[in-house]
């Protein structure tokens, strides 16, 4: 991907590689917002914690966000209602609140400077309101200060918008760097093994009493079965100059609607959605060309990338134990691509665990909680196209091949990259592992 607007002028120095054997509290595997939140934490209240990241800090999907703080997770409060009741749904919201409270208590408590902001949050819809109608009742019943309105700041003929008050924004990896000053992390260091208490990578060693899964995907197929209950997405960001400016941010529900959020003198335009893997038929940023043509003719692209996130069956977070099997292990994941609060929330649930105090949330997130008829659906779907692309690897020609479990991969013209349909690896045009679960790169005759 070409770099986000992130990484301008922003460097996070180094750390060294793991090339020893250490005893720790905790063990943190992957240093992006979720595990970078949780190690501050867990420091904070007197462990000892060690966080290995298999590139650089930051370098994951969190260089990739537009780093919304919000509880508005497109139109989620509906669906929740419906899956976990109004008790469940004001769980989500209250945990949610919190978590862009923590930021901005954190922000100001360790003097960090990242641009934050608070502003509103809106959904926008050109076509019927029925849709935002029922999301702000059950936003309401949620416990949100939620409001229709027909006012908002983009050029657009809108029907209705759904209105957050008090969400924020900032700088994710301005944010990142100040909180990873004072932690013990080690870089270029993949966790390659793992057995009960012992962390191994390529020249390393930790052992510690708690291990927790901040690695986005995570990559140990049993327990947990992560891979059956996860699939990822991918969404490519236009940065834009001489657009317009906004004060606050908007995500359009329509088949043709996109993210905007300001970010200094960019406007971030933010679609083109597809599951990873799946082939492209025309070029994912068309939607965000047409719309600055048509709505910013004079607007130029500063930068362009694009991320992907791991999706639940049912929208909502696996944040808690990894599985009863491994009662010392925990996990983050399935942030649907609202991962800043998500972070957070995992950061509290977690440390809450780990320290032996009961923390909110925890009911809603539990990984292990009971399946929802959606979930039931979203994982026979799931399980379904696992099978179909699987099949594929039964033809001959169908080469190459995840080195997860098999799956054949397919290429990705506007990354340039290999990517698999069943579970979102990716891989370079040589073969060389991007993201995981995969662990290895490619087999090179697979190429
Ligand atoms: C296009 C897009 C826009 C988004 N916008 C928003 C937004 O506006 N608001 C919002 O809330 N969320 C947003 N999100 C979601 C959010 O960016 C992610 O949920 C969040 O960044 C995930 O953080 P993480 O720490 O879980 O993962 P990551 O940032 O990916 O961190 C995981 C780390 O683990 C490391 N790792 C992996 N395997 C190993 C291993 N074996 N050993 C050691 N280290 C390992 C990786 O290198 C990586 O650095 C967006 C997502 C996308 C795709």
């Amino acid at each position: 991907m070409s770099e986000s607007i992130w990484k301008k002028n922003l460097s996070i120095s180094d750390r060294d590689q793991l090339e020893e054997t250490i005893k720790t509290d905790v063990c943190i595997i992957g240093a992006g917002m979720a595990g970078i939140l949780t190690g501050y934490m867990l420091q904070k209240q007197g462990l000892g914690v060690v966080i290995l990241e298999a590139d650089r800090i930051g370098s994951g999907q969190t260089r990739g966000t537009t780093a919304k703080i919000t509880s508005q997770h497109g139109l989620i409060y509906n669906r929740l209602c419906r899956n976990f009741g109004a008790a469940g749904a004001w769980q989500y919201a209250s945990a949610n609140e919190e978590a862009i409270d923590n930021y901005e208590r954190i922000i100001d408590e360790e003097h960090i400077s990242c641009d934050f902001k608070r502003c509103a949050s809106y959904l926008y819809t050109k076509k019927s309101t029925d849709l935002l109608e029922k999301e702000a009742e059950a936003a309401r019943l949620s416990g949100i200060a939620a409001s229709l309105t027909k006012e908002i700041e983009l050029p657009l003929n809108i029907t209705a918008a759904l209105r957050f008050p008090n969400q924020a924004v900032f700088h994710p990896l301005k944010f990142l760097q100040a909180l990873s000053e004072k932690l013990d992390i080690y870089e270029k260091s993949k966790v390659l093994k793992i057995t009960g208490r012992k962390v191994e990578t390529e020249f390393g060693k930790v052992w510690a009493k708690h291990i927790v899964f901040a690695c986005h995907f995570p990559f140990i197929n049993i327990p947990g079965y992560y891979f059956m209950r996860l699939y990822q997405e991918r969404s490519y960001i236009l940065a834009l100059k001489n657009a317009m400016s906004l004060e606050n941010y908007y995500y359009g529900i329509d088949n043709d609607g996109l993210s905007f959020r300001m970010a200094g003198e960019y406007l971030l335009l933010s679609g083109g959605n597809h599951r990873t893997g799946a082939k492209l038929t025309d070029s994912p940023y068309k939607l965000h060309s047409e719309m600055a043509a048509k709505l910013w003719p004079d607007s130029f692209t500063a930068a362009n990338w694009s991320a992907q996130d791991c999706m639940t069956p049912e929208g909502v977070p696996y944040i808690g134990r990894f599985s009863k099997k491994a009662p010392n292990w925990y996990v983050a994941t399935g942030f649907g691509k609202w991962g800043m609060t998500s972070s957070m929330i995992s950061a509290k649930i977690l440390s809450n665990l780990i320290m032996g105090q009961a923390g909110i949330g925890q009911d809603i997130f539990y990984p292990q909680r009971e399946l929802c008829g959606e979930a039931i659906v979203g994982y026979l779907k799931n399980g379904l196209h696992t099978i179909k692309n699987f099949s594929k690897y039964l033809i001959p020609k169908s080469k190459k091949s995840c080195t997860h479990l098999g799956c054949p991969l397919t290429w990705n013209p506007e990354e340039g990259t290999y990517e698999c349909p069943c579970h979102g690896s990716r891989f370079d045009s040589k073969g060389r592992l991007i993201g995981g679960p995969a662990r290895k790169n490619l087999h090179t005759d697979g190429l």
